[in-house]
């Protein structure tokens, strides 16, 4: 069988290495000059580093044994974290369950109700009943308005923007249970995992893997349609056309609509509908450390980023040229106009922004300043989500696929779940074409 996977993010390079393995031919088509999607790094200033932070816990299985199966894994470190919380101007250490009962936002009765709270959501299993009620109703019935208005409503928007008022309490069950989960393995403490060299280190090992295994992988190769003809598949990209007896799609959902016009009009609106979030996300290389926490949850809403991740808390600054290597994202609506500012107007927003947290903070410590730009990062998980993902098969269009980071629904975006979704799929892909001969 000749595969053309379209997207060369973890998704599509998992499913390259698992079909590759199986004898098939595979190609990929990556529209970017370099693999690794929204993990892929970039160069700021002298450095190279993810465009977007990063890290691994303990807990993602799945993406730990593609990083052994393409020889890295053993040189992950992994670092002792620390939290912090920005409320009423003030920054205050969150690192630990003695902490959390010391939040200075919540008094003793709405502490012990968060406590509670998150316990109770470390417990549940059956989360499809908690993608039928919106995450406002679920979270005020557990921890009391209080908490919700001064905490969980800040935490939401933080990642969620306006978009929160439509998500399902499923959400915030998936991001309570990868932190759970990452204390479970054995430590109690919070331990994050990086490679030395950031995950620009994982994607070239998987280029030479990928390479020795005989799969074609094609940078620069933006495909512009994907057309069915008879039984098989015609790739056109920008340098041409190509055929495929299978493909398989793992960009946006939006995406693979525009790129597949053939499909019929039901398939068409399931992928046009799904709400996107996205994200403006400047990184920044600084003289000095800013604080000690890797990320600081901000619950003062006249801050221009929705978080702070302080990325050299985490790895060995020499790895950034003894710099202090800090993330600004924004979370908006993929329709937010904040998409249109340009980089000088972003910055100038950010470092005042910085200025007023950080009394320390001095615009002639930034070394670098980039800004990174995506309208479509991970779809918002309203109610009932998981009954508006597209199927693995297309169902218009026989030999087509679709896996992408939207199928996933028990949890939120991160590696581990997207290389999960590639994983599960594989037995899909590969018993269709026991099917077919
Ligand atoms: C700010 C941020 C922080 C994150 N932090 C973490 C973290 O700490 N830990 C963690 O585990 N995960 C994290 N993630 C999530 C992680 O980056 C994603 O789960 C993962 O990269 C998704 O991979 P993917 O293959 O599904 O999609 P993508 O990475 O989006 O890959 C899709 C690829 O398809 C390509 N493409 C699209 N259209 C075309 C076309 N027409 N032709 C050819 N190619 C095309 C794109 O260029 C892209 O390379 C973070 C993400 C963001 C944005």
């Amino acid at each position: 069988m000749k595969w053309g996977i379209v997207g060369g993010g973890v998704i599509g390079l998992t499913l390259a290495l698992r079909l590759s393995s199986q004898g098939h031919d595979v190609t990929i088509f990556e529209g970017s000059s370099t693999i690794g999607g929204l993990a892929r790094p970039w160069e700021q200033g002298e450095i190279n580093w993810d465009r977007f932070y990063h890290v691994i816990l303990l807990s993602d299985t799945y993406t730990r044994r593609v990083l052994r199966d393409i020889g890295v894994e053993s040189e992950l470190e992994w670092v002792e974290t620390r939290t912090g919380l920005y409320a009423g101007g003030r920054l205050t250490s969150l690192s630990n369950a003695a902490e959390y009962l010391r939040l200075p936002v919540l008094n003793l009765f709405e502490r012990f109700r968060l406590g509670l709270t998150i316990f109770y959501a470390s417990k549940i299993r059956n989360w499809k009943k908690l993608e039928k009620i919106p995450v406002e109703q679920w979270l005020t019935s557990l921890s009391g308005a209080g908490t919700f208005n001064k905490l969980w409503r800040p935490l939401l928007r933080a990642k969620l923007g306006e978009s929160w008022q439509e998500t399902s309490a499923a959400f915030i069950w998936a991001t309570i249970q990868r932190l759970y989960a990452a204390r479970r393995t054995g430590l109690k403490k919070e331990m994050f995992g990086y490679l030395p060299g950031g995950y620009a280190r994982a994607f070239t090992s998987f280029e030479n893997r990928l390479d020795n295994m005989g799969v074609r992988l094609k940078t620069g190769k933006k495909i512009e349609e994907v057309r069915n003809k008879n039984s098989s598949f015609i790739l056109r990209s920008t340098e041409g056309e190509e055929e495929f007896d299978r493909v398989v799609m793992t960009c946006s959902n939006s995406r693979i609509a525009q790129l597949c016009p053939q499909l019929n009009p039901a398939e068409q609106t399931l992928l046009k509908e799904t709400p996107y979030q996205g994200i403006v996300c400047a990184s920044l290389l600084l003289k000095k450390p800013l604080a000690e926490y890797y990320l600081t949850y901000l619950m003062d809403n006249d801050l221009p980023f929705t978080a702070v991740i302080e990325m050299t808390t985490l790895i060995d600054p020499k790895q950034v040229d003894g710099k202090a290597l800090v993330y600004l994202p924004r979370y908006i609506d993929a329709r937010d106009p904040f998409f249109r500012a340009s980089d000088s107007e972003v910055e100038e927003f950010f470092l005042a922004g910085l200025e007023k947290m950080y009394s320390e903070f001095r615009r002639q410590d930034v070394e670098a300043f980039q800004v990174a730009r995506e309208t479509e990062v991970f779809p918002v998980p309203v109610l009932e989500y998981s009954k508006k993902i597209p199927p693995i098969r297309s169902r218009s269009i026989q030999g087509l696929y679709f896996v992408t980071s939207a199928q996933i629904v028990n949890g939120t975006l991160n590696v581990n779940d997207s290389i999960r979704i590639a994983e599960n799929a594989v037995a899909v892909l590969l018993s269709d074409k026991e099917n077919d001969t």
